[in-house]
């Protein structure tokens, strides 16, 4: 407990959490309400941080998770409180410290990608096709997935395939 009220203290610090003037600019830019129907206090800046001020140890509030880490409200703020990075970084301690229900991972190789709640609501905006194509791996597997579509499609690579196809045609033939 006190690792994670340490580590969560050290993030504050670093992202300036403890200077918000609680102007409220943030709940004004912020997303949230659109895309998920409602406002909850808990889940915005002004709530997350007086939660995390009070009791840093406990990381494990669902409203965690509703943050879209759009940078909206850090543009805003006139504080210099940089949510957004705090955000993510306070998720990376929370899925290390096994916080991991609310968390949406890459069906191929594992990586996190978003949270669960933000995945439904692309899914449901983007419809199940799209959705698939976007959202079914992290961007390394779909870099990984592109760059070998690249190299099966890559005219050199091709003419070096047929080459070496040819060379070997030519060294089985005597041989045969
Ligand atoms: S905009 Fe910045 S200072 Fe204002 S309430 Fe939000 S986090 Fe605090
Ligand atoms: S980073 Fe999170 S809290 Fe800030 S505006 Fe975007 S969704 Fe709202």
């Amino acid at each position: 407990m006190e690792d994670i009220s340490t580590k969560v203290n050290l993030l504050i610090e670093k992202n300036n959490l403890e200077y918000c003037l609680e102007c409220g600019k943030c709940s004004a830019v912020c997303p949230m309400p659109n895309v998920y129907g409602r406002y909850i206090y808990e889940s915005f800046p002004r709530g997350i941080i007086e939660s995390l001020l009070l009791n840093p140890h406990d990381i494990s509030k669902d409203a965690f998770w509703d943050c879209l880490t759009c940078q909206e409200c850090t543009s805003y703020c006139p504080a210099g409180v940089t949510f957004q990075n705090f955000m993510t970084e306070l998720r990376e301690l929370m899925l290390d410290k096994g916080y991991k229900e609310n968390a949406f991972f890459c069906p191929v190789c594992g990586t996190y990608i978003m949270p669960k709640r933000e995945f439904e609501y692309i899914r449901k905006t983007l419809g199940e096709e799209k959705a698939h194509e976007y959202l079914m791996s992290c961007h390394k597997c779909k870099k990984k997935d592109y760059a070998e579509k690249l190299h099966r499609n890559n005219p050199k690579t091709k003419r070096w395939e047929n080459l070496s196809q040819t060379d070997n045609t030519e060294h089985k033939t005597p041989l045969g």
